[in-house]
């Protein structure tokens, strides 16, 4: 029989009933340590008492006005953005997905708006993940995701992903932008070479592109900065998608954008009923706050490298599990020699959740206020499974 939810999902037979910090309670009483972080956007940690305040403030005011009207709490979480970034302008959102098309829409326009209608196609990366819309699943490529959902979406094209070399041969007179993630999430925690990014920058000044970065998963300080291409210098986009830990858990999504990019972006040109409403922009605002205070992210790069380094000695102590490590900052994991799914598996009965990536890779996203202890608790835990892995899981 049909199971009453669309069974689209190849979901873990658990439920839970609480959350708090870094750990989740099953309907059966069990403690978990959640590294999955609701993949990347719990990352301030489950029932954080500062989102609490700011969601349930706002909610005793006002949940929804719509894009109608002025919409402050838009103004305070952009200006906070524009703060700590390159961008001048953005539009809010309501999911991951919904950002990234928001940004091909603003490239395209730039184009249109800019004397060069003809330039609409987009130069995206293998293995690289944008979410589940039809144009973004064609962005994407990954034939997987596209299989029995007619012909894709115009105008993508696809090259190797930290290959400049490449990315310059697939340019032609119709391209309007280049879209790549900083470090390939769902893809399997790929990180580029070094100089790529600044590399996409000047190719893209080189041919009047538009440079779009999908910071949806990469960014809110999962690698340690605001923005993983904070990272490299002179690497810089025009335009980038974020969403994933912007609400720390409320659904929100954000795309930002130059005044050079943005310019053809007037009113009519793009919309959303949900997106930014003064609850996800009450959330959104106490998350970059948080984040932005002093001493923030050095816990998060601190935590990173400790994490990095506890994960080396696990792939050095169990050859035949793992193969190494990959990833940046909080970003990060262990690709697997055995089966990542059976090795998630094995881990849940154990009590640490993770979940896995392409390329066999096993995700580990603690939240980023995550402590040493408790890094080393869940480390423990992947140590002890590893131990046992050729005896039957109980
Ligand atoms: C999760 C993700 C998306 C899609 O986000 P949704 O909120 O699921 O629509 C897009 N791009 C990247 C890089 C992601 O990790």
């Amino acid at each position: 029989m049909m199971p009453i939810v669309l069974p689209s999902y190849a979901r873990a037979p658990v439920s839970f009933e609480r959350g708090e910090g870094p750990y989740l309670f099953s309907a059966d009483g069990r403690k978990y340590l959640d590294f999955t972080s609701g993949v990347a956007v719990v990352s301030l940690g489950h029932a954080n008492p500062r989102l609490i305040k700011a969601l349930t403030d706002q909610a005793q005011r006002l949940w929804h006005c719509s894009n109608l009207f002025e919409v402050e709490g838009q103004k305070r979480v952009a200006q906070k953005l524009i703060d700590h970034s390159f961008a001048d302008t953005v539009f809010f959102c309501n999911s991951g997905t919904e950002a990234v098309e928001a940004a091909v829409k603003v490239a395209r326009k730039y184009q249109a708006a800019s004397g060069h209608p003809e330039k609409y196609r987009v130069i995206a990366c293998g293995g690289s993940f944008h979410g589940r819309t039809m144009a973004m699943l064609a962005a994407a490529g990954n034939e997987k995701y596209l299989a029995g959902f007619g012909p894709p979406a115009e105008g993508y094209d696809h090259v190797a992903f930290g290959n400049l070399n490449e990315m310059r041969a697939a340019v032609t007179a119709e391209t309007a932008a280049v879209l790549v993630e900083p470090v390939q999430g769902e893809g399997g925690l790929t990180t580029p070479p070094e100089g790529y990014l600044k590399g996409l920058r000047q190719l893209c000044d080189e041919f009047g592109l538009m440079l779009i970065y999908d910071e949806v998963q990469s960014g809110m300080g999962r690698t340690g900065k605001l923005f993983a291409h904070q990272w490299e210098a002179g690497a810089e986009p025009d335009v980038l998608a974020t969403a994933k830990a912007l609400g720390g858990g409320f659904p929100v999504g954000a795309c930002l954008a130059t005044e050079k990019a943005a310019a053809g972006m007037v009113a009519g040109t793009h919309g959303s009923t949900f997106g930014g409403n003064p609850l996800a922009m009450a959330v959104a605002e106490e998350v970059i706050d948080i984040m932005t205070e002093p001493g923030f992210f050095d816990h998060v790069n601190r935590m990173g490298r400790a994490f990095r380094t506890k994960l080396d000695r696990l792939v050095k102590a169990h050859p035949t599990i793992f193969a190494e490590t990959r990833g940046r900052g909080l970003l990060i994991g262990l690709k697997c020699v055995v089966p990542n799914t059976e090795m998630v598996t094995r881990l849940r009965a154990a009590g640490l959740l993770a979940v896995g990536a392409g390329e066999n890779v096993l995700r580990l996203m603690p939240p980023l206020n995550i402590t040493e202890a408790q890094l080393d608790d869940g480390v423990a835990i992947i140590d002890a499974v590893a131990r046992d892995w050729g005896h039957a899981p109980h």
